[in-house]
Parts: C-alpha cells; structure tokens; sequence
C-alpha cells in the first residue's frame, strides 16, 4: 500500500481474513501497512462459513459488521438427526437468551463475503487517510525470505514481474495460512496430528424443499454429514465424513448420500466449490520471535467442526493490533513492551491449544471415531438440545462469547434503546471505565483485564458511562 516509501511500520503476509482484519486494525492507529498476497485475486470459493458474536463485534470495532451482516443469513434452526432417517430434533436457534450482546445468533456467510467487507472497509479508511495510496491489497506478490534487525526486519519480497525487492518493516505479521512461509522463515514448527477423519465438501445448487435457514446435522452410522445453508436461493454446503479411498463426489453421488444418511431428498441439480481434506490439527510451537508475529492458521490449524477458524484469526489481530501500536508509541520501557508483546503469544497459544483440543474431542465424537461417545450422544442429544439452558450456554460458547482471553470479555448490557456499554467505551488505548460503581480496566479489544496487569496505567483515561 505504500509505494513511494520503501518502508512501512507493518509488512502483513496473506490477504485472507486474518490479515485484512490485521490491517484494518492497524490502520485505526494510524500504523503504516503494506499487505503482500501470493494469489492473483480474491477465491471465489467459500471455505469457511460461519461467523460468531464475538467476532461481530470485532467487526463492529473495525466498522465492518453491517456490510458482513447483510451479506449473510442468520441460522434459524438446526435440526440434529441422532437415528438418521427416523429421529431429528429441531432446535431453535432465534431468540434465545444469550443475554449481553447484539449478535445472538449464528451467521452463515461465505469467507469470500467477510474477505470483500474487510477489503472494502480497508479501501475506504485509506481513502480518507491517503490522497494518493495504491492498491488495498498488492496481489501475486509472495514473501519469500526475512532477516530480523535490531530494529526493524527486512523482508524480500516477489513482486508480479518475478523481481524480488527488498522491504524494510518495523513488523512483520505472518497471516499466510496453515502452510505459512513466514512461520518457516523464522524457524517455527507446528506439529499436526492427523485426525485419521477424510472430509469431502461441496457447495452445491439444488431443487429442494427444504427451509432454507436451517442446518442440519445427520449422525449417521455410515458417518457425518452437515447439510448448512447458505446465504443464496438453494445453495447449500455440504460436508460428509467419507472413506479416504471413497470415489470423488459428483451431483448424483451427492444426492445418493443425502437420501442414504439423512432420508432427505435434497436433489442437487449442480456442484460449485467443491474440496476433500484429510483433518490434521495443531498449534505452532511460538507465536512470536522479535519482531515477527503468527496469526490464525499460520499459527494454528484444526477441524472446521463448530467453524472457529476465521473467527479464531480475527480475535489473534485484534489481540495483537493494539499492543504493538501501544508499544510503538513509545510510553512503555523496554521490558514493558516486551511484556505485552509476549502477551499476544502466550494468550492466543492458550486459547488455540483450548480450541485445538475442543475441536479434535468433538470432531472424535461425531466422526464415531469414539464409539462410546457417539453412542451416548446420539441417546441423550434429543433431551438435551430441548433444554433451553443447555441451548443458551451452547449458543453463548460456540459464539465465543464466553472465552477467556487476557481476562474475560467485557459484559455488553444495553444501557438505553440500541446504546450498549461497548458503544461508550471507544478508547484505543486501556481505559479505566467507572460503570454501576464498579472501577473495570478495558483493554482496546474490549477485556477486562486484571488491575495491574497493563504496565501503562498512567495513560488510561475515565469513562463514565452510565448505569444500567
Ligand atoms: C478447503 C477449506 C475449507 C474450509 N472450511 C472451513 C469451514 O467450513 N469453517 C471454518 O471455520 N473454517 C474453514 N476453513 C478454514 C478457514 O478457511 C481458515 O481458518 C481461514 O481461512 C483462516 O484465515 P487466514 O487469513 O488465517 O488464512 P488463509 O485464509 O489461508 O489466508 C492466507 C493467505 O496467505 C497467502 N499466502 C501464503 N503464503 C504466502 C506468501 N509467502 N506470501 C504472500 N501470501 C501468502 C495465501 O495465498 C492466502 O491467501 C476451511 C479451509 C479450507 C482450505
């Protein structure tokens, strides 16, 4: 994004949707930032699908969550098939009481759609701030090597026209995905376990009847099978636990499966995207090393089942994004911004390794690959998922909303019609928020942290923000 100068504070690696929340972020500081893109142009295939309150609500921070929202769907309802083809239970996913926030549902939008609402949002704020920037994103570019500094790191870069250039950055993000070039660069490994599961998706076109805001998951003897809407008239994404030497999957196979597992007549009449991954998951060993950072699947990789993946990259930038803009700023002593520095890397390897397991265990059951689980949950899911408590803290969990992160998510209550607390507390930097008599330090990404625990007290300001 800058040109003239050879020299930006933030060289982002990878244009998908960790490194555009990245760089939209940064941009809020004011914080330099040239991103590099090995692809030609933006994939037009979905991939990931799901997003979650807590990260509407870093898009809401980013000035993105309207242009995401309207171009997804809420999920109405799931309906959960424990003895395929004679019992589902239907589970209302509306309405429920998720208590303090403004997104309490499920959002199904393509990552292509999240990716243009962050690259639009990305446009525009560069708009407004450089007369003469250039491209948002600079595309069939690739990072092929680094060289750390005292100070800043040198980065060589492969531009379109096959020349490498060398790029000075104070940071460098590494957002490039689960082969990332620069978790390589800075000698970092991931171990991958190889869940020993073989998944085949597909979006496809079809002629069904089915409602067409409603998922449903099939467990079915043979194996999984996730039959999710999407955002469009009969588009539907389908995943299926398969046999990793099981022929590939054209629209009559498709069907054939359907009806076998489901007893649904789906009736495909045409594939688009379409993909078949062995499931492996792991978190990188580091998340950092001086002045090169990890996110999302750079720095962990791990099954789509519960659709955390993108979620999970967004929240590592918006860990991340504030801290190094607090560090540059030049109010912390050395050891201090160390200290924060290092606190991205510890807090988002806890909650990648959390996520990493949680997701492994689940994908475990679900696949039968623990029979004695699969078995237990296919009884006991039809009273369960009936039971509004149970749904609620599901709901709350899979939406992120209660993960702990450098402490625990600030509470958003509405304070007056469409007012929230998160709308009053705007500061970039740590607040000290006084609220309902009670004295809350903020950090930027909207956590309450523990007194003490910020090493720039004296920086943060008072908010009064009312009382519910
Ligand atoms: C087939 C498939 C299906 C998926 N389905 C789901 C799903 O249903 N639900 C879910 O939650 N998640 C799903 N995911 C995972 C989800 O897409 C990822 O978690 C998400 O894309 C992570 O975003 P990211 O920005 O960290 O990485 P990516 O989206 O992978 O972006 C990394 C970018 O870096 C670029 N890059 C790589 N190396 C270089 C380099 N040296 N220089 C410059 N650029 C480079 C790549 O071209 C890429 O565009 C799926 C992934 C795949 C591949």
């Amino acid at each position: 994004m800058t040109h003239e100068s050879d020299e930006t504070d933030l060289l982002i690696v990878g244009a998908g949707p960790t490194g555009l929340a990245a760089a939209v972020d940064a941009l809020r500081y004011g914080t330099s930032v040239r991103i590099v893109e090995r692809r030609a142009e933006r994939a037009e295939y979905s991939k990931a699908l799901v997003v979650h309150a807590r990260t509407m609500e870093v898009f809401e921070r980013l000035g993105c969550a309207q242009a995401v929202l309207s171009a997804g769907a809420k999920f109405r309802a799931l309906h959960v098939h424990t003895i395929p083809r004679r019992k589902r239970t239907r589970v209302d996913l509306l309405d429920r009481r998720w208590g303090d926030t403004r997104y309490p549902f499920w959002l199904s939008v393509p990552q292509y759609e999240v990716e243009r609402a962050l690259e639009g949002r990305l446009a525009e704020m560069l708009a407004r701030t450089q007369s003469n920037h250039g491209p948002v994103v600079e595309w069939s570019t690739e990072l092929v090597a680094l060289d750390q500094r005292e100070s800043h790191v040198i980065a060589s870069v492969r531009g379109p026209d096959g020349v490498v250039r060398e790029h000075r950055a104070r940071w460098v993000l590494g957002c490039d995905g689960g082969r990332s070039t620069t978790r390589e660069l800075i000698g970092v490994s991931m171990k991958r376990a190889d869940l020993g599961v073989t998944f085949a998706l597909a979006d496809v076109h079809t002629d069904s009847e089915l409602a067409g805001d409603e998922g449903h998951v099939v467990m079915a003897d043979e194996g999984l099978l996730l039959i999710v809407p999407m955002p469009a008239e009969g588009v539907w994404r389908l995943i299926a636990q398969v046999d990793s030497a099981g022929p590939e999957l054209d629209a009559s196979r498709w069907n054939e499966l359907v009806t076998r597992r489901s007893g649904i007549d789906l009736r495909v009449r045409s594939m688009g995207w379409s993909s078949r991954f062995q499931l492996t998951s792991g978190v990188s060993d580091a998340l950092r090393r001086r002045r090169v950072f990890l996110l999302g699947d750079a720095a962990h990789v791990h099954s789509p089942v519960g659709g955390q993946g993108l979620n999970t990259g967004v929240q590592d930038a918006h860990n991340l994004l504030w801290k190094i803009a607090l560090a540059d700023s030049e109010k912390l002593s050395p050891t201090q911004r160390e200290a924060l520095l290092d606190s991205y890397a510890s807090e988002r390897h806890a909650v990648a390794e959390a996520m990493v397991r949680g997701t492994e265990r689940m994908t475990r059951v679900l696949t039968g690959r623990s029979r004695f689980a699969f078995g237990a949950l296919r009884r006991v899911a039809p009273f369960a998922l009936k039971i509004d408590r149970v749904m609620d803290q599901l709901g709350r969990g899979v939406g992120m909303l209660d993960l702990r992160t450098g402490g625990r998510r600030l509470a958003n209550p509405e304070l007056a019609p469409g007012v929230r607390l998160h709308d009053r507390v705007t500061a970039l930097f740590p607040t000290l928020l006084r609220w309902n008599g009670r004295s809350l330090l903020v950090r930027p990404d909207l956590v309450v942290a523990e007194p003490g625990s910020l090493p720039h007290q004296s920086e943060v300001t008072v908010t009064e923000a009312g009382s519910v």
